[in-house]
Order: structure tokens, then C-alpha cells, then sequence
């Protein structure tokens, strides 16, 4: 039960701060009990847990985090919401607000910075939604990765991440590589104020403790770029392009990786663009 609306609240903070939605910064406030549950049911938190929250806003998440974690970190780039955080939030002792920029935020120095050197932790955040992709990259990314993910974020985004073969793309596989990702709700525009133009999804990664398939990073996204770099276009064609190498060591690296070259990057399933990789590295064609 909740003693204010969230829509109430939501308003009633922004007039108190005499503050207006940034759209810049796809300030876009949860104001819907029924999704603020989900997403809370879907974190599981638990005293034992660590959240990372990116872009806290007016705080409806993060109160909600801090009463329920160990610890929340909230990541707010605008440095007057983080003023308005603070001091509505004060009697949340785990909770730290950072004012800065998530994408520039070191979060293995954060952490080790927060006395929480090594510990697992989990990211949570109505995303803002401009910087969805760079922002999982950069925690799927980082040196300690969040053992889980549950984000929202704009509809379409979730759902190419959670594509199969023949609909797979360069997100679908850099996301797939580290995860498993699930869309656990639809969620309408309404659910925000104000409403962004989109429909938004509750999208939840369980984060793998090592990658789905054992490659080196790097090499592994240059085949797969390389795969993808001519839309439509069969793998034979666009990996020799994308690469820059020829017809023939192409067709042996496919060969040697049991993939046909007619084949289209879109098909292929991670576990393929695994034994590509390593059909590559064992002919060394660089
Ligand atoms: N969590 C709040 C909620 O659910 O009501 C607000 C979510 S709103 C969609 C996105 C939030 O991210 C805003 O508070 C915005 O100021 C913040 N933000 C935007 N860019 C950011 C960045 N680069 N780093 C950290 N926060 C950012």
C-alpha cells in the first residue's frame, strides 16, 4: 500500500523543487504502482543484496531498492535531482547518491571506492532510454559485471535482444554473449510522466558468470561486425569484405567452423559465431 500516489508524488516533488522533466535527458518518471511491483518482484533484493541503480530520477525506484538492499549506489547525471535525492532520501543510511555521468563511471572503482571491492551486485534502472545500449555494454563490459539486470527500456531495444536465429543482430549477440535475457513485461507509455513516444519492456538479463562461449573479446566482435556489415548479404560476402580478406581464406574459415557461406549473419546462433571464431584463430587469418 502506498500512502501518496506515484503520479502524486512525482508532481508533487518536481513543483516542491521547481523543477519541469528534462526531455534531453529522457526524464521520463515511473508513476505506475503496477510496474514499480513487477520490477520489484523481479529484483528479488534482499538485505544480502548490492544494487547499482542508473538514473534514480525523483527516487520512486531507489526508495524502494533502499528498503529492501544492503546497499544501493544511484548514478543521476542531473545534479539537481541529486540535490532533491538527497535530502528526500536522507533516512536511507545504504544509500549513496553519485552525481555523474554513468558512462564515464568507473563501476569496479566505485565499488572498491564504496568499501564493496568484489562483491556481486545487481543493476536496476528505468534506463534513460538514449543510452540504453552503451550503458549495458558498459556494465556488460566492465571488469566486474552486475550478476543481474533488470532494466526498463524502449520495447523494440528488449526485443532485439532477446532475438533467435534468423532475426539475430550485433546487439542480440553482444548481449547473448554475457546473459540471458528475458522480457518479463510490456509496459504503455501512461506508465510515465510524462509519456515517453514509445512503448517500453521490463527486460531481465541473468547475467553468466563467464561468457556463453569461450572467445577472446575483441577478435570475437571484429567476425561478428564483420559478419554483419553488408545487410542481408551471405556470410562468404560479407566477412571477406568485413575483414579484408580473401574469397578463399574466407571459405576456409567457414569451412573449417561447419558453417555454409550462404549463410546469413542473421541466421547464425551464438554457439556458431563461437566455432566461426575459432575456426578463424586456429587458421590464423588475421
Ligand atoms: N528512475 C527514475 C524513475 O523511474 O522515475 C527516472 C528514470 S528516467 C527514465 C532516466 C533518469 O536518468 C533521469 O533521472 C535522468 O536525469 C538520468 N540520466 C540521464 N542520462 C544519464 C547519464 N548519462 N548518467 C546518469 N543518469 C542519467
Amino acid at each position: 500500500m502506498y500512502d501518496e500516489s506515484l503520479s502524486a508524488r512525482t508532481k508533487r516533488l518536481l513543483a516542491q523543487y521547481g523543477l519541469r522533466p528534462r526531455k534531453g535527458l529522457a526524464q521520463n518518471f515511473l508513476i505506475d504502482h503496477g510496474v514499480l511491483d513487477v520490477t520489484m518482484e523481479a529484483a528479488q533484493i534482499t538485505s544480502e543484496d548490492i544494487v547499482v541503480e542508473v538514473g534514480p530520477g525523483l527516487g520512486t525506484l531507489t526508495r524502494e531498492l533502499a528498503a529492501r538492499a544492503g546497499r544501493v549506489i544511484a548514478i543521476e547525471l542531473d545534479e539537481k535531482l541529486t540535490v532533491l535525492l538527497r535530502e528526500s532520501l536522507a533516512s536511507f543510511t545504504n544509500l549513496t547518491i553519485i552525481n555523474q555521468d554513468v558512462l564515464e563511471t568507473d563501476i569496479a572503482e566505485l565499488l572498491k571506492s564504496s568499501g564493496l571491492e568484489g562483491k556481486p551486485y545487481k543493476l536496476v534502472a528505468n534506463l534513460p532510454y538514449y543510452i540504453t545500449q552503451p550503458v549495458l555494454r558498459h556494465f556488460l563490459e566492465s571488469k566486474v559485471k552486475p550478476t543481474l539486470i533488470l532494466v526498463l527500456m524502449q520495447k523494440e531495444v528488449a526485443q532485439s535482444i532477446i532475438a533467435k536465429p534468423d532475426d539475430m543482430s550485433i546487439l542480440a549477440v553482444s548481449i547473448q554473449l554475457y546473459g540471458k535475457p528475458k522480457i518479463i513485461k510490456k509496459v504503455a507509455p501512461g506508465a510515465f510522466y510524462p509519456p515517453p513516444d514509445v512503448t517500453s519492456a521490463l527486460l531481465k538479463i541473468d547475467v553468466f558468470p563467464k561468457p556463453a562461449v569461450p572467445v577472446e573479446i575483441d577478435s570475437f566482435f571484429q567476425l561478428v561486425r564483420a559478419g554483419f556489415c553488408a545487410a542481408r548479404k551471405q556470410l562468404a560476402n560479407s566477412i571477406s569484405q568485413g575483414l579484408g580478406i580473401s574469397k578463399e581464406e574466407t571459405l576456409a574459415i567457414l569451412e573449417k567452423g561447419g558453417i555454409a557461406p550462404e549463410r546469413r549473419a542473421e541466421t547464425m546462433s551464438l554457439e556458431e559465431w563461437g566455432k566461426l571464431w575459432r575456426a578463424r584463430e586456429d587458421l590464423n587469418v588475421k
